[in-house]
């Protein structure tokens, strides 16, 4: 059986960025990357944004060229999937059967987009947008004369591919069940603002939409039924509704894992020499003020990544980065920092009319996090903000002559 120092499962952000951590702090081991994707590691936010609106082409979304992981001694395990780990034994095993024996371990599978559960879901025409095979799946659907397309969920993956749709010219109808978009993620200013702007673009944006259906002719879709009884005729439809955390595999082998895994502040599982990362890692976050919370962000994923790598390198330094994210529709570039669950007061910076403002959060008069729609300097000014937790009067952020360097 063949044995590797360090194995890194999962070939997304945080494994790809895991594994070149344990390289940059001097990790001389054998490495081995294995994952289910076809393709070299490569990056997610640009399927729903440029690589979906053909902007950018596959090979300029990759994570680095492929020749870097020989040249770095990491090899690469493509489609190749972990079934089982035996944490006592410290080996995993592979769908084909194969075996593989590790010192360490570090868990970075992601998750599962979270499937409809009303019949009809499983019809061709019905989408995810979470691998490049699935958004290859829509372009090909879109070059076969798709042209109208219902988005299921309103959050940022589904809001973003509505964009895309729009520009390319579909009828696009967006059903979203909460009487708000981006409800899990943002204040209401936020929410109204992207909903206004998804209608000014044509979107047919419905909120409070329950689906009860998909309907098909016998294998494609041909509509979405509402609960209402309303059936939207579409050729295509893109469910954006979460994830579902890849953890089963962790979980059969014992691990602690209620929502995630839940990992301790150097990303250690309860599992003996395996760390988990990423989408999946269940954590205490001090920006949500040491609640479990996992975060689903490029951002988390690296950070997570260097610390495990430190970790393993005999060089701990608990996990403490502050969360950013950043979403792009149309001409609008949304840049957030800091988590704004919990908060009690929001001040609006600027005009939402003028297509460049920001939504302010505070709690208990703290700033805890900023939404900033083409707003950057409110974006790098305020980062200092969330991190020194600043209490500033909200007549001063609201000012938006005042800068928000001059707050801190
Ligand atoms: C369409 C889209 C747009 C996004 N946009 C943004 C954005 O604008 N900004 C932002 O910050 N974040 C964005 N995100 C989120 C971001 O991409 C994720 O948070 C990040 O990819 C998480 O990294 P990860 O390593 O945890 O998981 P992933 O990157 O999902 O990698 C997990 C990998 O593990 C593999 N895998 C799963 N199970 C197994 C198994 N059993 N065996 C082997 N391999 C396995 C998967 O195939 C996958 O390759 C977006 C995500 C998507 C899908």
């Amino acid at each position: 059986m063949e044995h590797y120092d360090a194995i890194v499962v999962g070939t997304g952000h945080g494994g790809a960025q895991a594994a070149l951590a344990l390289r940059q702090n001097g990790f001389t081991g054998s490495i081995a990357m294995v994952g289910r994707d076809k393709e070299p590691p490569y990056e997610r936010p640009p399927l729903s944004k440029e690589y979906l609106a053909r902007e950018k082409e596959f090979e300029r979304i990759l994570i680095r060229p492929a020749k870097f992981w020989e040249d770095k001694q990491i090899d690469l395990l493509l489609e190749s999937e972990v079934v089982v780990i035996d944490a006592q034994a410290k080996i995993i095993s592979l769908h084909d059967g194969r075996m593989l024996e590790y010192s360490e371990l570090i868990w970075a599978a992601g998750g599962s987009p979270r499937k409809l559960t009303c019949s009809g879901a499983e019809l061709a025409g019905v989408h995810a947008v979470r691998d490049k095979s699935d958004v290859d799946a829509i372009i090909c659907q879109l070059d076969n004369g798709a042209r109208r397309a219902v988005v299921i969920g309103g959050g940022y993956i589904g809001l973003e591919a509505a964009a895309v749709l729009r520009k390319l010219g579909c009828d696009v109808v967006l059903l979203e069940a909460l009487d708000r978009v981006l409800a899990r993620v943002a204040g209401e200013e936020l929410s109204r603002f992207f909903e206004n702007e998804h209608r000014r673009q044509g979107v047919d944006l419905r909120l409070g939409a329950l689906v009860d259906c998909i309907e098909g002719d016998g294998s494609r879709v041909t509509g979405v039924k509402l609960a209402d009884g309303e059936v939207i005729a579409c050729d295509i439809v893109i469910v954006g509704i979460g994830i579902v955390p890849a953890v089963g595999v962790l979980v059969d082998a014992g691990a602690n894992a209620p929502n995630g895994v839940a990992v301790d502040e150097f990303c250690r599982s309860s599992l003996p020499h395996v760390h988990a990362i990423g989408d999946l890692a269940l954590h205490a976050n001090s920006f949500a003020e040491g609640a479990m919370i996992r975060l689903e962000s490029v951002q988390n994923a690296n950070d997570m990544a260097n610390t495990a790598a430190r970790d393993i390198c005999g060089n701990p330094v608990p996990y403490e980065a502050t969360p950013w994210f950043w979403s792009n529709q149309y001409d609008l570039k949304l840049q957030t920092v800091g988590l704004s669950v919990g908060h009690d007061q929001t001040v609006l910076r600027g005009d939402p009319a003028t297509r460049s403002f920001s939504v302010i959060y505070l709690k208990a008069g703290k700033v805890v996090a900023l939404d900033c729609v083409n707003a950057m300097k409110d974006y790098v000014q305020g980062r200092k903000l969330v991190e020194a937790r600043a209490e500033v009067a909200p007549e001063l952020l609201r000012n938006a002559d005042h800068q928000l360097k001059h707050c801190v």
